[in-house]
């Protein structure tokens, strides 16, 4: 049997305690049929421990859990008090800040940069919603003086949520709060690949106070756990980051069940662009934390560089020299960039794209291997004179690999930047403020960032237009996604 939890060296000395089992009504539980999977490193291979696998039976008893606990405390809590508790969690976060960067690095093969990065806007966003918590309101609305009519803002219920392997700790964060500030209660899967952040996080649940069954968290793979929780008929909404296609099937399993609200954050194929008139230097410098951040495993990477032609063969030398002083390795050292690819599937995946980019006849500026036998490391890479209908400039494909496009009029970029079923960022790069609103007007996308890129900020809404997604994350918008309007009209 493996214990509840086991202790954990981290490379970067600290030592904790990891738990290893389901959190069910604030307590770290077994599974029912007691099966576990194991957790890799993806920067070593090896084995970090194991953790309790559920099944469709713990789905159940967690969905129980938190039904009671929506129905008994938390639906009626003071808002007031779910704001108190979610401001200690944020702490409380901040407080377990280098444990929580060094879990994700070891668990997710991120450099320790990222990971910190990845803390700092989860305490921030999860502080943000606190804030929220008190000032959800409904409206009086004027019927004339025979009735008196308002609306108010009510939480859905359950919610289930389902969460990826790329920023383990942030989604968490970008779900729980939301939820939890609108007195929601939730039944949480992490990633099959990454889920020791959020068990750690867990214990931080009841230290910051938050009541048993608010938050559930349920380790498993997403064929069973996860088809569970889209087709589970107490569930209310589902909240899911992750792929378009398995988006598609969580979206039909919740119609086929109960109907269930569905919010979607999905896949990507970002254009970044850079015009003849951008300060080269900084532009080079956002294409690269566009595309290399976080070993490029971001759903809203600038994969896609469009450049003006008179700049394009300058801009391409740059970034070429840029991207090979990245240090790419060890994620724990503190100098690297980009640490290792998540998986080994993920590895091959982004290997093959290497092959077909080249077969389809693109050039390959740089980059296009892996480093070394152990752990899912790749170089940067750059792919240039590359056809829009190539596979490698069309299919998301999550790791370090850029194509390079060059245009010439705004007309010809925006018909090049617009043409894919994805639509979830861009980037724009140029010193001239008109063109950069008049083409952030055209683009085809849920965020457009200028002169910066993958810059996030926890009172900002983030996501997709197109196949990109539903609904939206963070800032004032993520709290519609977990109220329903009800309207009271009461005759004189
Ligand atoms: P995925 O979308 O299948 O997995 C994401 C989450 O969904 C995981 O928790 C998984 O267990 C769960 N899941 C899988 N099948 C499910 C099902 N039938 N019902 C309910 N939940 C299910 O992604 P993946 O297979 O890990 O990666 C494949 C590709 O998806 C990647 O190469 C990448 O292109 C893309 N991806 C995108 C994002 C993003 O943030 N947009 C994140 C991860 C992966």
């Amino acid at each position: 049997h493996l214990p509840l939890s086991v202790p954990i060296k981290l490379p970067n000395g600290i030592v904790y305690e990891q738990p290893t089992g389901l959190f069910i009504n604030n307590e770290f539980v077994p599974s029912r049929q007691s099966k576990t999977f194991e957790v890799i490193s993806p920067s070593t291979e090896e084995e970090i421990t194991h953790v309790y696998e559920a099944r469709e039976d713990d789905v159940d008893i967690a969905v129980e859990a938190a039904k009671k606990a929506f129905n008994s405390t938390w639906k009626t809590a003071d808002p007031a008090e779910r704001g108190k508790v979610l401001y200690k969690l944020a702490n409380l976060i901040e407080k377990n800040a280098e444990t929580l960067a060094g879990i994700e690095s070891l668990d997710n093969g991120k450099s320790l940069f990222c990971a910190r990065g990845d803390v700092a806007l989860s305490a921030n966003y999860i502080r943000s919603c606190a804030g929220w918590a008190d000032k959800i309101y409904g409206r009086l609305i004027e019927t004339g003086s025979s009735h008196f009519s308002y609306s108010r803002r009510e939480p859905l219920g359950v919610c289930g949520q389902i969460i990826p392997w790329n920023f383990p700790l942030l989604m968490w964060s970008w779900k729980i709060g939301p939820a939890l500030a609108t007195g929601n209660t939730i039944v949480l899967k992490p990633a099959e690949a990454t889920p020791l952040s959020a068990l750690y996080v867990s214990q931080l649940v009841k230290e910051a106070g938050i009541p048993a069954g608010v938050v559930n968290i349920l380790p498993g793979y997403g064929k069973i756990v996860g088809e569970r929780i889209s087709r589970h008929p107490n569930i209310k909404k589902i909240a899911f980051t992750g792929s378009t296609a398995t988006g598609r099937h969580i979206m039909k399993a919740a119609a086929e069940s109960n109907l269930k609200k569905v919010t979607l954050e999905l896949g990507g194929k970002s254009p970044n662009i850079v015009f003849a008139d951008a300060d080269i230097e900084k532009a080079v410098s956002n294409i690269i934390m566009g595309i290399f951040y976080n070993s490029g495993e971001v759903c809203c990477a600038g994969s896609r560089v469009y450049v003006q032609d008179t700049v394009y063969d300058k801009v391409v030398q740059a970034f070429k020299e840029s991207s090979e002083k990245l240090k790419v390795g060890n994620p724990f050292d503190e100098s690297t960039f980009q640490g290792a690819q998540t998986s080994q599937v993920q590895l091959e995946k982004i290997l093959s794209y290497v092959d077909i980019g080249k077969k389809e006849g693109a050039k390959l500026v740089t980059g296009g291997e892996r480093i070394g036998e152990k752990g899912f490391f790749i170089k940067p890479t750059i792919f240039a004179d590359v056809k829009e209908d190539m596979r490698i400039v069309k299919e998301e494909i999550f790791g370090p690999i850029v194509t390079v496009s060059k245009f010439s009029t705004v007309d010809e970029l925006i018909e090049m930047a617009n043409d894919s079923e994805y639509g979830l960022a861009a980037g724009i790069h140029t010193i001239d403020i008109n063109k950069a609103i008049d083409v952030s007007n055209r683009l085809t996308a849920g965020t457009v960032w200028i002169n910066t890129y993958n810059d996030f900020h926890q009172n900002v809404p983030f996501g997709g237009f197109n196949q990109s997604g539903i609904g939206r994350e963070m800032g004032a918008e993520a709290l519609d996604n977990y109220t329903q309007v009800k309207a009271v009209r009461i005759k004189i």
